[in-house]
């Protein structure tokens, strides 16, 4: 197989959890733009089936839409089983929903520290481990779980505790996983983006000076764009890479290296 024949993605069978807007749409996109057939799984039904229909109507793949709250088990199983029903297999798992409350530490209620926890980081415990199931019985599949730099890095100035904590717990779960299922064909992969700015985040009237203030110190000289994520994900989802599992990929514009 040459190397671009190792980067499509035709047959394969995906879903993209937080994949209504944003980072998890872009890559959503790229995998169908790949040729996999692709459920959008969010809290957001009505926005999921938009992106649904935008992408099978542009690219001709097949699409589910299927609402879940990653952090609800009873969800995360029915989702499992809608995608089965709809696709019969699970080949890439991309676990990229995730939310960021900005509190000081020394104000945050258990309620909103749990909140960010129960989310990001237990939400990748529950998507990785249901769809890991299948695929440990399948023998193949890539599991790919959105991190931050925040993994690596404490943002300043805004108050990021639980975000951080969340982040730094994604990069080790998937590590651990990584090992646990690789001699079953499982890889288990991170993305670690710097800051991106989505049409939620650039439409922001109160993130407009922040992002200012994120631009003058990237090395870049700006904040990168969802679709600067794709190429790493349709790269980790499919055959261009089996030799990878258990690493994180930091996508920054070197704003970690500074
Ligand atoms: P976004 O808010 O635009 O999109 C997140 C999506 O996840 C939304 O569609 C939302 O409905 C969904 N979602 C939220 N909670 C959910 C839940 N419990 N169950 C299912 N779906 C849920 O965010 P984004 O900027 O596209 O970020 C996507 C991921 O990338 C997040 O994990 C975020 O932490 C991470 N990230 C973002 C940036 C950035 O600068 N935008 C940087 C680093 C990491």
């Amino acid at each position: 197989m040459g190397i671009i024949e190792k980067f499509r993605l035709n047959g394969k069978k995906a879903y993209v959890s937080g994949g209504a807007r944003g980072i998890g749409k872009s890559i959503a996109t790229a995998l169908a733009e790949a040729g996999a057939d692709v459920a959008i799984v969010d809290l957001d039904l009505v926005e999921a089936q938009k992106t649904a229909a935008e992408i099978s109507e542009r690219l001709g793949v097949k699409t589910l839409a299927i609402r879940t709250d990653v952090a609800n088990p009873d969800d995360v199983n029915q989702m499992i089983e809608d995608i089965l029903a709809g696709f019969g297999r699970i080949d890439i798992a991309f676990n990229n929903a995730g939310i960021c409350i900005n509190i000081p530490a020394a104000e945050m209620t258990l309620q909103q520290w749990q909140k960010v926890i129960d989310i990001n980081l237990t939400g990748v415990f529950l998507t990785s481990q249901a769809a890991g199931k299948v695929m440990l019985r399948q023998g193949s599949g890539s599991i790919i779980n959105t991190a931050s730099m925040s993994a690596h890095i404490v943002n300043y100035p805004q108050p990021q505790a639980s975000y951080n904590a969340s982040k730094a717990g994604v990069v080790q779960l998937s590590k651990s996983l990584a090992i646990e299922w690789a001699k079953y064909g499982v890889r288990v992969n991170t993305i670690s983006p710097g800051y991106i700015g989505t049409e939620l985040t650039l439409q922001s009237p109160d993130l407009k000076p922040l992002i200012q203030q994120w631009e003058s110190v990237s090395p870049l000289g700006r904040i990168g764009r969802p679709d600067e994520l794709q190429a790493i994900a349709v790269y980790l989802a499919g055959d261009a890479s089996p030799f990878t599992t258990g690493a994180d990929f930091v996508v920054d514009g070197a704003f970690t290296a500074i």
